[in-house]
């Protein structure tokens, strides 16, 4: 049995055909599906989702690239103020596990200008609202990185030096080089890993995943993105996520039960699932 640790059922991809989706994920083995939000809406559809399905579980969270469709104080109103629609009170709804995804992305995506030193400082800002919503309702964080783990780390740092501040999460869709792992690992965080693993121009990936002990090691697909070998390129869907256990089988030469079973263990644990 499986748990996909980061799902985007609630993204419109899954519009038409969730309820098959789920399905024919039941019927892979998945067991379990955590779905983050992106933003405000995507993580009350998240919450939604959750509620309508057993399997199903939310996360909800601000993702960085959402940062600059707001200033500062609207920030503060949506992310902290004790308001209904504030995403404090999304995260104090049944059946959320988590605080995600949240993070930072300092990467140029086409048609978008590059991240600017103010949008850095910003996407910051949103994320350390975030964090401390996570240690305020004790639950675990889903964090998204890209281009970003120096600041990332150091931010990270910061809060675990402290035991009043320290935080549980995962460092999804891991994209560091081997440094970055380590220091993952040393502050205590886990490591999650999809179907990007599995392309052929991805050994640098690869060898980040034989690195990462399996005791620290989560599976998710980020399906609609990511879709593993021999599907890339098209829509990606929780079913999948076998594939990725058993190609880390392979890659590490550990039997797909041992896979299965700490992997599920981990994810059981961290989301209290
Ligand atoms: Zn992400
Ligand atoms: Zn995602």
């Amino acid at each position: 049995m499986y748990t996909d640790t980061h799902c985007h059922l609630n993204f419109k991809a899954f519009n038409k055909d969730l309820k098959e989706v789920i399905d024919r994920a039941k019927k892979s083995g998945v067991e379990k599906i955590i779905i983050p939000g992106a933003k405000l809406d995507s993580s009350r559809s998240a919450v939604e989702i959750a509620s309508q399905y057993e399997m199903c579980f939310a996360a909800v969270g601000i993702h960085p690239h959402h940062t600059t469709e707001s200033d500062t104080s609207l920030l503060y109103i949506n992310v902290v103020k004790p308001d209904e629609n504030s995403l404090l009170n999304l995260a104090n709804k049944p059946k959320v596990v988590a605080i995600g995804e949240i993070g930072l992305d300092y990467y140029t995506y086409k048609n978008y200008p590059p991240i600017t030193i103010n949008g850095k400082k910003r996407q910051k800002e949103l994320l350390i609202l975030q964090l401390k919503i996570a240690l305020a309702c004790q639950k675990p964080v889903i964090l998204h990185c890209r281009e970003a783990h120096d600041d990332m780390l150091e931010l990270l740092t910061d809060f675990q030096e402290k035991p009043e501040t320290r935080l549980r999460g995962v460092f999804h869709c891991f994209g560091g080089d081997k440094n970055h792992l380590k220091k993952v690992l040393d502050l205590g965080f886990l490591v999650g890993f999809d179907g990007n693993i599995t392309y052929e121009d991805n050994q640098k990936l690869q060898e980040m995943v034989i690195q990462t002990p399996l005791e620290r090691l989560l599976l998710e697909t980020d399906a609609p993105y990511l879709a593993p070998v021999p599907y890339r390129r098209q829509r990606n869907e929780p079913s999948y996520l076998s594939l990725i256990a058993v190609f880390i089988s392979n890659l590490t030469g550990n039997s797909l039960k041992k896979i299965t079973g700490k992997t599920q263990k981990n994810a059981e644990s961290l989301f209290s699932i």
